[in-house]
């Protein structure tokens, strides 16, 4: 893919550009990221905003002393998440669907799955999911803890094709543009190494909680994803006016393999199978021929145990393995089910998370 020519971002934007010097929600860096979002919708392309903020939003509100507690904190996210959101929506004139996760929900196959469906219908519904940490409720242990990383696993789990994160620094630079009059942007980086690591220094906003290396990790999980990564200065509107006609002042981390070979590698390799289904004669020319999805109806038999969001074998009538895919239901569920029109699923199990048992892409044909 050319870097420009992408389907489906996720746009990452810091408390820096949400609440800038510290104070309140502001919509001053906004209105830019807001027109280019719509822009990019307009051509048909879909995005999935991170956000940031919900702390800076909420801490002029709950009394704290220097250093806030972890609970203070926590409040303060409660009540400045709304206004975060409220922030937002004032721009666009189509829905926004918040979305808050922890390390755990996606860390969890079975959330995994529903978080990923959710986004897909957002998305299919032209809503914008706008994502962030659930920080009133993830204490240390179970957080991602930045929404630099945040935006990369999104990214993962909404198959996006490029991870843009919006900071308030041009890019990656040899030294720190801030103490080193001579540093020198680095626009395009073809491999993250350890030296590209040691160019990162830690965050110097009081608010934010990553810095240029959790912007780096995050490039570095996308771009193994096959997930180009930018990094943009948000405080910059000629930087969206520029990207819509195809050019990039900022970062650009290039992507290790395509997002198809990436997704085939780490459903094939990282995601260990857990059982079988076996479909009949018309689901296989389905599944291998028409890129469908796969249905109960055409399921013959289940074999092993596993769970929703886990990953399963799916073998022709004769035994042949056709490819590997991440399963909608379990394995007990599909006992129930095999065999029915998708309709019928509600009336047997008393509910019907999916039309599809196995959605084409969550795929891989072998
Ligand atoms: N989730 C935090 C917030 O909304 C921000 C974390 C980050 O910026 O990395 O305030």
């Amino acid at each position: 893919m050319n870097l420009f020519g992408w389907q489906r971002a996720v746009i990452k934007v810091g408390s820096a550009l949400i609440a800038p010097e510290g104070g309140p929600c502001s919509g001053q860096y906004l209105l830019s990221i807001a027109r280019y979002i719509n822009e990019c919708r307009r051509l048909n392309r879909e995005v999935v905003l991170v956000s940031s903020g919900s702390v800076a939003a909420g801490r002029s509100l709950i009394a704290h002393g220097e250093i806030p507690s972890i609970a203070e904190k926590q409040a303060m996210a409660a009540v400045g998440q709304t206004k975060m959101m409220a922030n937002w929506s004032r721009f666009f004139d189509f829905p926004c669907a918040q979305i808050l996760l922890t390390h755990e929900d996606l860390a969890d196959r079975r959330r995994y799955v529903n978080i990923k469906n959710t986004i897909r219908e957002l998305l299919n519904n032209g809503i914008l999911p706008i994502v962030n940490e659930n920080d009133s409720v993830a204490t240390q242990e179970l957080k991602v803890g930045d929404n630099d990383n945040l935006a990369a696993l999104v990214a993962q789990v909404s198959d996006a094709d490029l991870l843009m994160i919006c900071s308030d620094i041009d890019g990656l630079y040899t030294a720190d543009p801030r103490t080193h009059a001579d540093a020198e942007l680095i626009p395009h980086i073809k491999k993250i190494t350890p030296q590209i690591y040691a160019l990162a220094g830690g965050t110097t906003n009081k608010i934010a909680t990553g810095g240029m290396r959790t912007k780096i990790e995050a490039a570095e999980k996308a771009t193994l994803n096959g997930i180009h990564t930018l990094i943009v200065n948000g405080r910059n509107g000629q930087v969206f006016d520029r990207l819509l006609q195809n050019e990039l002042l900022g970062s650009w981390f290039e992507r290790q393999a395509s997002p198809k070979k990436a997704r085939k590698y780490w459903l094939q390799h990282t995601l260990k199978s857990h059982g079988e289904i076996q479909v009949d004669l018309g689901a296989q020319a389905a599944l291998s021929k028409k890129g469908a999805s796969l249905l109960s109806i055409g399921i013959q038999a289940v074999r092993g145990k596993f769970n929703k969001g886990d990953a399963v074998l799916v073998c022709a009538p004769d035994g042949t393995p056709l490819g590997k895919g991440i399963s909608q239901y379990s394995a007990l569920e599909l006992a129930k089910i095999k065999g029915i029109q998708s309709r019928q699923i509600a009336d047997i199990l008393g509910y019907c998370p999916s039309d599809v048992v196995i959605h084409r892409d969550d795929l891989v044909l072998i």
